[in-house]
């Protein structure tokens, strides 16, 4: 796994994150969002792009105008998965720019995952300490966005990813490349019973990355090193894999955090992802 710190990018008044090695590839656009720049007050303080989380619709909608403006694109061509902790892919076949009244953009029910090698299909994931991992296949062209926690990840949605673009697209495994977003990190990332009782029985238990902590039974979980090791026992390789630094928690004037936030309401980051 490559450390690859992300860029910081200020355009129109928004903060937001690329990475640096796909720059050379001009053929997607793709981005990660920080909090800074939007619209939203209060806890959701500022660039909330999320309609789920209590938050104002007509901040939100704001804030998705300006984050997805930076790439000339609307909510008429974005497309996210409803996002239930769950491991199912949906393959987006279609480009249906729409204008988008409701100001969300497609939603997949009951979706994790979303993969697509069609031109100008925005693939968005929202989250707010989960990971969220691009996956792009840079032959074909194709693309994937996945949102994992603990359970997507230790349930398998990974697989579900390079299955559906090897079944979709013929991607090869070896060809694949993945990034890693900000997401909650071993430092802050403390479980208890339930997670360790899930990943007990989980076939990818071999994987699992806990660190040990000051409290019996209550280890940290490593996500992206969780992550890498299933995405390279899945044959992808070592090197195409890469890892942002930022943990989400430590970072909360950077990113919305949902463990930082400690119960109350809190907004979202997003992860876009488009073939051009
Ligand atoms: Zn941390």
């Amino acid at each position: 796994m490559i450390n690859s710190v992300l860029k910081t990018v200020c355009k129109n008044g928004i903060t937001y994150f690329i990475f640096p090695r796909w720059e050379k590839y001009t053929f997607i656009g793709h981005g990660f969002s920080s909090r800074l720049g939007g619209v939203s007050e209060g806890s959701f303080a500022s660039l909330n792009l999320s309609h789920r989380v209590g938050d104002f619709p007509g901040a939100v909608n704001e804030n998705l105008k300006r984050f997805l403006g930076i790439w000339e694109q609307t909510t008429g061509s974005l497309v996210c998965g409803e996002q239930v902790h769950g491991t199912s892919v949906f393959s987006v076949e279609e480009n249906v720019t729409c204008n988008d009244s409701s100001g969300k953009g497609r939603v997949i029910p009951a979706v994790d995952a979303l993969v697509t090698a069609v031109p100008g299909v925005v693939l968005g994931a929202l989250s707010a300490d989960c990971l969220i991992s691009f996956f792009l296949d840079p032959l074909t062209p194709a693309i994937g966005l996945a949102h994992a926690g603990w359970r997507g990840t230790c349930s398998g949605i990974l697989a579900g990813v390079v299955d559906s673009m090897r079944h979709y697209f013929g991607s090869k495994i070896d060809q694949l490349e993945v990034y890693l977003s900000p997401c909650i990190r071993e430092c802050c990332y403390e479980v208890g019973e339930e997670v360790l009782n899930f990943c007990a029985v989980s076939p990818w238990r071999k994987d699992i990355v806990f660190i040990p902590g000051i409290t019996p039974g209550r280890p940290f979980l490593d996500l992206q090193k969780t992550n890498f090791n299933i995405l390279q026992g899945l044959g992808i390789r070592a090197e195409k894999i890469y890892r942002s630094g930022y943990c989400t928690c430590c970072n909360q004037h950077l990113f919305y955090s949902y463990r930082g936030a400690k119960g109350s309401p809190t907004g979202r980051q997003m992860g876009i992802f488009f073939l051009r």
